[in-house]
């Protein structure tokens, strides 16, 4: 007996699954302590450098992820609260779940779609993966979810993603035969989220997974359409399920004969150390992944409507933003794109040799984040965005501020507060936590007035 009360049906299926002996150490890892981990983010430092200026995390390896690593939160240790995960250093990730973007290994470059994406956690991956080249689109299909997903995005500093807020069959009527590589990270039962999360044991019923295993069907179907031919396809779960894990697969090589499994890893948490994840990389038959696929392109131009140039007012809001940049910023380019206003806040649109993706492609679609925000056009002027700050690389800003991890200014600032500084040059500030920006300040002589958006504000004690 576990101490979490655990269905009977539930219990009965893993004995079944796993026969007596193997279900018995399998049911006794509930009574362990879930694992916890975090995944250094490749955009802004390495694990070496993390692990040197975060000694108290204690960080362990993960086997199966090179960036990932386990930590023990204490009362004197907490990397969700440290100021090294506002900056985007770490994104905090249970470790079992960092397989499936490494099995799906993407390159920079290539063009890839998580579908089912929020918090981020893939998402992240993945971008870190790119390093700034290629194209994201990272899609959730829940608003508030989105939204979570939109702002971790931010927080990471990521360039090249575009996060939408689609239902998966719509999305595959703009984008058929489009990317290179895919994630689907399906929504499940959860049955290796019941350590992490008593709620999901109350959600599980053997109708929940029968009703999980067919939304999976249905979402990937979509992301079937959406895969170039030559395409890799990750589907993955936090779940043990056999009827959400491998017949879910069996169905798509039924289904579309032209895919192959090119292979499935499990996590189990009486095995690894890991809550549990499911695993699949399929293939899609047909060409090269990389070669421009017309029939795609064509259906594209039908379903996205004409290539439209830039407006006058984003010429204008490039004018005001280029004025600020060649103050704030010295030296600073952008990377090939283009520019898209949404009301009054302004884009940098990724533009990828040799894929058709422009804003065209924007039109119709609920789309949060279009690339890069840059900056919100006031009346004659910019204020530079929080994305922009984040994403920016080191000795970037011509004027910083810079303090330790450990000093009370930094607390300040993430709280929203003005900081009172010794007078310098007036304008716009990055904000820096050991060299890693926080966010924009702009100092009128001793006053660093705060730029932090008040919505990512920390808040209480
Ligand atoms: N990949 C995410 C990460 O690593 O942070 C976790 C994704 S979670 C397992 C599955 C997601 O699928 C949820 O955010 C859920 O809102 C979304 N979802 C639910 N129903 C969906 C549907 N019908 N189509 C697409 N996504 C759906």
């Amino acid at each position: 007996m576990t101490q979490i009360q655990l269905p009977e049906s539930y219990t009965r299926q893993m004995i079944d699954q796993l026969g007596p002996e193997e279900a018995g150490r399998f049911l006794a890892s509930y009574d362990q302590p879930r694992t916890q981990g975090l995944r250094i983010h490749p955009l802004k430092t390495t694990p070496e450098r993390l692990r040197e200026m975060t000694d108290e995390f204690g960080l362990t390896p993960v086997p199966w992820c090179e960036t990932g690593f386990y930590y023990k939160e204490s009362s004197t240790s907490k990397p969700g609260k440290h100021p090294y995960h506002a900056a985007g250093l770490y994104y905090i990730q249970e470790p079992s779940a960092m397989s499936a973007v490494e099995l799906l290994d993407p390159k920079p470059g290539d063009i890839v779609l998580d579908l089912a994406a929020a918090p981020g956690g893939k998402s992240t991956q993945i971008a870190g993966k790119l390093r700034g080249e290629g194209l994201l689109v990272t899609n959730e299909i829940h608003p508030a979810r989105a939204k979570i997903l939109s702002e971790n995005i931010e927080r990471m500093g990521v360039t090249n993603a575009i996060v939408t807020q689609m239902a998966p069959d719509p999305l595959a009527e703009r984008f058929p035969l489009f990317f290179d590589k895919m994630m689907v990270d399906a929504p499940c039962s959860g049955e290796g989220m019941f350590r992490k999360d008593p709620q999901a044991i109350d959600e599980w019923s053997p109708d929940h997974v029968k009703m999980c295993a067919a939304r999976q069907w249905d979402i990937l179907q979509a992301a079937v359409a959406m895969l170039k031919p030559g395409g890799l396809l990750a589907y993955s779960t936090c779940t043990f399920n056999t009827s959400e894990n491998e017949s879910t697969v069996a169905a798509v090589l039924e289904r579309f004969p032209s895919f192959e499994l090119l292979r499935t890893e499990r996590i189990w948490p009486h095995r690894h150390a890991g809550e549990g994840h499911f695993v699949a990389l399929l293939r899609k038959g047909g060409e090269d992944a990389t070669a421009p696929d017309r029939a795609a392109v064509k259906a594209r131009g039908k379903a996205a409507g004409k290539r439209a140039s830039a407006s006058r007012p984003e010429e204008e809001a490039m004018r005001l933003f280029r004025a600020f940049a060649a103050d704030a910023l010295p030296g600073f380019e952008l990377p090939a794109g283009e520019a898209v206003l949404f009301g009054e806040q302004l884009y940098w649109l990724p533009a990828v040799q040799g894929c058709p993706f422009d804003r065209s492609y924007l039109n119709g679609l609920k789309v949060l984040r279009p690339g890069l925000h840059l900056a919100e056009v006031k009346k004659a002027r910019i204020e530079p965005s929080h994305a922009l700050a984040l994403a920016l690389p080191r000795g970037a800003a011509r004027r910083t501020v810079d303090f330790p991890a450990e000093a009370p200014e930094i607390d300040r600032f993430l709280r929203g507060e003005t900081l009172e500084q010794a007078p310098g040059d007036n304008g716009w500030v990055l904000v820096t936590v050991d060299g890693f920006a926080l966010g924009w300040g702009k100092r009128t002589g001793s006053q660093v007035k705060n730029h932090i958006p008040k919505g990512l504000r920390r808040l209480g004690t």
